[in-house]
């Protein structure tokens, strides 16, 4: 039978899958070759199974019929009664002795996929998080999510259910076709003749399920990713009234997703019941040719016997072999999708030669910077900029003017397409990023909490802080009153998005965070967009605490946070329009000047209205 034309699709995909992953796999050789032992004695005892049947037959029923034994050999001088009893006792010996077997073959497989799989599944969540953010804003979340938690375990799940019973009952089938050749060649000759029909239905399925499957995969992993993004966003669904539009993408979704399962099962079941007519087939031919070879004295009845449990227990798992190559072609599906995240390099790396990064005294320079996120459309053009260590600089400008963007490339989230990014005269792409990214601390326009305690939330990450240091991060950043006044301190739990704090309390709870890092280099982004004036006071006072003596870059569109820092940028669709002390740029009477008169005549009248 063509068994490889009907896996040739899958084998290769998991042999690459096994190959990449080799240094995890090899340490488990000890299970691994216990679990192959066991297969091959399981393997062993089933060709041994009809074995004690034809000895009660052949020795026992057919000379009690006064038929004499129609071969002369040592069995037939012994007692009967004796050969019946061994004959019995060794049937139950042998399905014994083979659950010992399968039990082992299945546990030991099971143990070490186990923890094969669970490294597997570490090193994906690992490189996922070390993906560029080009990666991540152009991935979806759901999908990846599928990718970590649902591919992994398919392929587990497979291997033991699918690859594992598919080996056993092929090297069953060699061990039956060889005692079969040997008890009678014509007759396993015959048995045979069906197996090019197993072949041709394999091969004509197998395509279609692995087709119809990874189909299937993708469009689960495309209904994960919407129900992922609409709850992420769920005050913003609701505020819109966007409920009955996600779920009507997702009604459609999940339908497609549901006609590709029914495709995949519909057409397991055609293969399976077809592989049911070929057996009867075989079967039919087999008794038909082996009676009369019986009658002629050419075979026993015991070897009849023995061909037809032979036919029909190692083709039985033939009938569920499109079941497992289909499995198999799922798996291999999820292998591939693994494969292809592993296999995605960050574009953002360490470089070969690239060394730790002392600590920083934090003199930061751009020279001649230029970044674009698509080739041809710059979105930084040619920025130079020398800040000393400890000195605050404000990047000021209309939105779009790529503000944000610069942030990330002193984070090193992206690498300049031209010129660099120098800190204390060194360019950062020299340094590891592990070494990098620690110097710089950042508060976020919006900050997100992890769903831990408030104790945790300023701690993330950070090795060796006591209960002092998260309290003296929190006071510096005003926030110590407010947490201790809540009932459970500094263990309060705070949700998925810290949805139980005010935006404000939020933010000085970031605030913390940064301080509590103590890095030379501080990037504020927005830090107070979308407060009320009573928290942004709170907000904006911490804030000057957390900068005195860091490096602090200081994006704003509220030119009020600016008149203090040393230095502002003005950009202006990537480009510096200006650039100077507060004083400076407002005698230019420029774009800043012109800005920063307009928000506080703005303001004025704002608070006039409110007296
Ligand atoms: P700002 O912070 O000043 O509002 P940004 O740095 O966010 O500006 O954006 C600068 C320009 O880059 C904008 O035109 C924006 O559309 C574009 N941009 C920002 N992020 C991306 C991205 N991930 N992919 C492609 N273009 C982007």
């Amino acid at each position: 039978m063509d068994r490889s034309s009907s896996l040739a699709q899958a084998v290769p995909g998991l042999w690459q899958f096994g190959r990449y992953f080799w240094p995890i796999i090899r340490p488990q050789w000890p299970l691994l070759t216990v679990s192959g032992l066991a297969l091959l004695a399981d393997v062993g005892l089933r060709v041994l199974e009809p074995w004690p049947m034809k000895v009660i037959f052949d020795y026992v029923l057919v000379p009690a019929r006064g038929d004499a034994p129609v071969r002369l050999d040592p069995l037939s001088a012994w007692d009967p009664a004796l050969l019946l009893t061994g004959a019995v006792v060794a049937m139950v010996a042998l399905t014994g002795l083979r659950a010992v077997a399968t039990y082992w073959n299945t546990v030991s497989l099971a143990i070490a996929s186990s923890r094969i799989m669970a490294q597997i599944r570490d090193r994906l969540y690992r490189h996922l998080q070390r993906l560029s953010l080009g990666y991540h804003t152009q991935a979806r979340s759901g999908d990846l999510i599928v990718r970590v938690s649902g591919d992994a375990s398919r392929l587990q799940e497979v291997l033991i259910t699918a690859a594992l019973p598919l080996v056993s009952s092929l090297l069953t089938l060699v061990g039956m076709v060889v005692v079969m050749v040997w008890l009678d060649w014509r007759l396993a000759l015959l048995s045979t003749v069906t197996f090019p029909l197993f072949g041709l239905a394999a091969t004509r399925f197998s395509k279609r399920i692995r087709r119809a499957s990874l189909q299937q995969r993708q469009r689960e992993g495309a209904v994960a990713a919407t129900a992922a993004e609409s709850l992420a966003a769920i005050k913003l669904v609701q505020a819109l009234s966007l409920e009955n539009a996600f779920a009507d993408t997702f009604a459609q979704q999940n339908q497609r997703s549901l006609g590709d399962v029914v495709e995949t099962k519909r057409l397991a079941a055609h293969l399976e019941r077809t592989v049911d007519v070929v057996i009867a087939l075989g079967t039919a031919l087999v008794l038909w040719v082996g009676a009369r070879l019986v009658i002629q004295d050419a075979l026993t009845p015991g070897d009849v016997l023995v061909f037809l449990s032979y036919l029909k227990n190692a083709f039985k798992p033939v009938q569920n072999f499109a079941k497992y190559t289909g499995r198999l072609a799922k798996a291999a599906a999820s292998g591939e999708r693994i494969l292809d995240v592993m296999e995605t390099q960050p574009e953002v790396r360490d470089r070969p030669n690239a060394r730790p990064a002392p600590i920083f005294a934090g003199a930061v320079r751009l020279e001649n910077l230029w970044f674009a996120y698509k080739p041809g459309h710059p979105v930084l053009k040619g920025l130079h900029l020398s800040v000393q260590p400890g000195q605050q600089v404000a990047v000021v400008g209309p939105s779009g003017s790529g503000k944000s963007t610069l942030m990330s490339l002193l984070l090193r989230l992206y690498e300049p397409t031209a010129g660099s990014v120098r800190i204390d005269g060194q360019d950062i792409r020299d340094f590891t990023l592990d070494s990098l990214r620690p110097q710089i601390s950042v508060v976020l326009q919006e900050s997100l909490l992890f769903a831990a305690s408030i104790r945790e939330n300023i701690a993330y990450g950070v090795a060796g802080v006591s209960d002092a240091d998260i309290e003296a991060a929190a006071h510096l950043a005003h926030a110590h009153d407010f947490i201790t006044a809540l009932p459970q301190g500094y263990d309060t739990p705070v949700g998925e998005r810290g949805a139980t704090l005010s935006g404000g309390q939020r933010q000085r709870i970031a605030i913390a965070r940064a301080a509590i890092r103590q890095t030379p280099i501080l990037i504020l982004d927005e830090p107070t967009t979308g407060l009320d004036r009573v928290s942004e006071k709170a907000v904006v006072d911490a804030l000057r605490q957390l900068a005195l003596g860091r490096t602090t870059f200081l994006i704003t569109h509220d030119l009020s946070l600016v008149p203090q820092v040393d230095h502002i940028l003005y950009l202006e669709q990537g480009q510096v329009v200006e650039q100077g002390t507060h004083s400076e740029l407002l005698s230019q009477n420029g774009p800043y000047a012109t800005l920063f008169r307009m928000q506080k005549a703005l303001r004025e009248e704002t608070s006039v209205g409110a007296v």
